[in-house]
């Protein structure tokens, strides 16, 4: 009697759950929109989901071109569902027109709409001086750029570096995750490539960028790559008050780390936080429609990031922790996260929505 009563218990209380991720209000901060098939705009509306999709690699303009003529057609036909950011590119970097011709750049895509600028990896890791030596964050000729884009109050969104294990051996990685990457991809772990800047480098070049502009407005990707302690992701967040952090796909990093103390930061820091996924919904690379693609993501991706969020379950995983607890975070500290945030940070997408804090 007893069993039949937990089962029941069980089976009503993950049916709610799955039911309350539908109707809950959420914003995906950081994913790539490249695709034409608008199907998956059905999944968007059926799940109460937004999405912000991001630009990046600053290799050519025609590559960015290209990623924009994707996001600007699906902003422009469904408006209150997407929102996009734009990015610049490195060619002619150090030529004596290359802040001016990337000002007038931005300007044009804040007009076409875009409601941030992306930053990516690339600086910092690619580009290299005539020397030879990388172009990192805070190079003083990003400067006139930076001060544009924060006099227009548009917010740049910026993933530097890389996780802390990319500079580690395979079997000294915290998550499969990475090491099932980084094997894979030889050529982007650094642990191998020791002429590259080093984890430490590429930090502080983007936090002194950080301190030339403090009124800038900043969303670090990726935990601000400092997804391995929540605490060093605190002191982050107090030394630069007008930055959040995205957790695109690093939420499983929270998982190995002590579950009081995620909770406790989660919760300090719940005005600072932005949910994201860092999936990508492609024209290429997929069998299916962009709906089933969606759909299938929704019944993983998401409701197992919706689950770690909002139950107090223990949930067993197939990455290098056996066991963890979920976070069981309040409705409101879980809104802020996955919803308000976000639109506190894109205030051009709040105003689409007419959006009033
Ligand atoms: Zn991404």
């Amino acid at each position: 009697m007893k069993t039949y009563l937990i089962i029941f218990i069980a089976m009503f209380t993950s049916c709610t759950q799955r039911e309350d991720f539908k109707t809950f209000p959420k914003i995906d901060a950081h994913i790539h929109l490249e695709t034409a098939d608008d199907s998956f705009i059905k999944v968007i509306r059926e799940n109460n989901l937004k999405m912000i999709s991001l630009a990046y690699d600053a290799s050519s303009l025609n590559n960015i071109q290209r990623q924009l003529n994707y996001s600007e057609a699906l902003q422009k036909k469904y408006p209150r569902q997407i929102a996009f950011a734009t990015t610049f590119s490195m060619e002619d970097f150090g030529e004596p027109d290359w802040q001016e011709k990337t000002i007038q750049w931005l300007h044009d895509c804040f007009q076409k709409g875009a409601v941030a600028v992306k930053v990516w990896k690339d600086i910092g890791m690619t580009f290299r001086d005539k020397d030879s030596s990388f172009i990192l964050m805070d190079d003083k000729r990003f400067d006139p750029v930076w001060d544009y884009i924060e006099s227009e109050g548009i917010t740049v969104v910026n993933h530097t570096a890389e996780p802390k294990n990319c500079w580690l051996p395979l079997d000294q990685m915290t998550t499969l995750d990475d090491s099932s990457y980084y094997a894979n991809n030889p050529q982007y772990h650094m642990y191998l490539h020791p002429g590259y800047p080093s984890y430490e480098d590429l930090l502080v070049a983007r936090n002194r960028m950080l301190d030339k502009h403090p009124g800038l407005r900043y969303v670090a990707c990726h935990l601000a790559s400092l997804e391995w302690s929540v605490d060093e992701q605190a002191k982050f967040l107090d030394k630069y008050p007008n930055a959040a952090l995205d957790m695109a796909s690093r939420v499983t990093h929270f998982k190995y780390q002590n579950r009081d103390d995620v909770r406790n930061f989660l919760i300090k820091y719940q005005d600072r936080l932005l949910y994201g996924t860092d999936i990508e919904i492609l024209d290429t690379e997929r069998s299916e429609s962009t709906e089933e693609e969606l759909k299938e993501l929704i019944s993983t991706t998401y409701l197992n990031d919706w689950e770690y969020f909002t139950t107090d379950k223990t949930f067993t995983q197939n990455d290098k922790v056996k066991e963890y607890q979920g976070l069981n975070l309040s409705e409101k500290v879980l809104k802020k996260i996955y919803y308000t945030n976000a639109l506190g940070m894109y205030p051009k997408f709040a105003d689409i929505l007419n959006y009033k804090k």
